[in-house]
């Protein structure tokens, strides 16, 4: 029998360490940092401490060495506990990505260790301009001599104002379409760099987000990630290895909220009896139940595709869509599970639902998923 869904006791051993990391460290001060939006350094400190930062950097250079499917369940418990926090401590994987799957020996060393070192980074596609259109960016990266000029700007960068250096696509031959993009590791103290006052957001609050600008900023050779042209597929490997988690943490958010909703429907009561014995509020929590154990079916096959080393475009997006949609629609009938209380801070599912948003909108848009997923089935994939 080659198929099974038990989890091997190290993966629970995993699951159990990153579920007590969220319950003891990042639940009691979720409000905080919603309400604040700081950094939460603190949070980042204690992650180092127990490896649950750098997860995906292969243990060679430092890093926890997790395969994609370990990293869909502990982002999945990161993110029950505050998906601000979560993603505030998942961004130096997404920014190791591009180093991982196309960087030479020397700068895996180099960059990867650095971030074991504590440092931080940010993964820089988006512009104010082209957002889904990838290649219409217009960032560009000049070759003179042995050095490239970079100049554009990257906006709605998650950890931008925190980063020590940035993994940036720019137009090294924009001639070429596509194929014209290359991928740059720029440190944040060159020359030219500059951070704009960080964006204030519906919800996620807790991670950082903020636009980057390079302004003639000079970088060596050595700082290009991959070949020249490479750009393009490189993020969209990226992609592939980064919605699966995204699509996880999407999971684990719209489990707090089916969490929380039971325990009120179960002691809230209104016409002599809890509410949960409505058939208009149970029925809520069933469809919640069925569509979280889907979306986190899809984010496993994702993941567990993505080890194998087979394609995962379409598996991805699949997971990525779904649960963003399913923690939209979860934490929304949990809001209104939760009547008029469901709409006051002082209750926890308004801020999972701002919380959920983002996750239609980022690594790509629930429309973007549905594109990627057309154009794979008439290719027969
Ligand atoms: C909190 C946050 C954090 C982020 N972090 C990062 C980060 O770290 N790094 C980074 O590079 N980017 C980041 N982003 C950017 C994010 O990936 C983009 O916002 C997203 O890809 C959408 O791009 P856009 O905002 O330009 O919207 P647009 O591309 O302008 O889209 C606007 C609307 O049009 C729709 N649309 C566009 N094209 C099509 C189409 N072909 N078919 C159907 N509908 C379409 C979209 O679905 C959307 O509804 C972040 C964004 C947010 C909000």
């Amino acid at each position: 029998m080659s198929i099974n869904f038990h989890l091997s006791e190290e993966q629970k051993m995993l699951r159990e360490m990153a579920h007590d990391f969220a319950a003891n460290e990042i639940v009691p001060v979720a409000a905080h940092y919603d309400e604040t939006c700081e950094f939460p350094w603190d949070i980042v400190k204690k992650a180092r401490e127990v490896g649950l930062i750098n997860t995906n950097i292969p243990a060679e250079y430092g890093g926890g060495g997790l395969h994609a499917f370990e990293e869909a369940l502990i982002g999945e418990e990161l993110a029950w506990g505050c998906t601000g926090i979560s993603t505030a401590l998942n961004i130096n994987n997404q920014a190791s990505i591009p180093i991982i799957v196309a960087g030479s020996e020397e700068q895996k060393k180099k960059w990867l260790g650095s971030l074991v070192d504590g440092a931080m980074a940010s993964y820089c596609v988006t512009e104010p301009g082209a957002g889904s259109d990838v290649a219409g960016m217009q960032s560009t990266a000049r070759k003179v001599g042995n050095e490239y000029v970079i100049n554009g700007t990257k906006t709605f960068i998650s950890n931008a104002s925190v980063a020590d250096f940035y993994v940036v696509f720019a137009y090294t031959d924009k001639s070429q379409k596509h194929m014209g993009v290359s991928c740059f590791v720029v440190e944040r103290d060159r020359e030219g760099v500059s951070v704009s006052k960080k964006f204030d957001k519906m919800g996620q609050r807790a991670s950082d987000t903020a636009e980057v600008t390079f302004e003639e900023v000079v970088v060596p050779e050595e700082n290009r990630i991959g070949p020249e042209g490479a750009g393009f597929l490189i993020a969209m490997k990226v992609f592939d290895a980064s919605r699966p988690g995204v699509a996880a943490a999407a999971v684990g958010l719209a489990r707090r909220a089916m969490e929380e909703a039971i325990n009120y429907a179960k002691e809230r009561e209104a016409f002599g009896q809890p509410i949960y014995k409505f058939q208009a509020v149970g029925h809520k929590l069933a469809d919640m139940a069925m569509n979280i154990e889907a979306a986190r079916l899809l984010a496993w096959r994702a993941a567990w595709l993505l080890d194998q080393g087979t394609p995962n475009t379409k598996f991805a997006s699949f997971a990525k869509a779904f649960a963003a949609d399913t923690a939209m629609k979860v934490t929304t009938d949990a809001v209104q599970i939760f009547g008029g209380y469901g709409y006051m801070k002082e209750y926890p599912v308004e801020k999972l639902m701002r919380d959920a948003k983002v996750f239609q909108i980022y690594e790509g848009t629930s429309e973007i998923q549905r594109n990627i997923i057309v154009r794979e089935l008439v290719k027969g994939r």
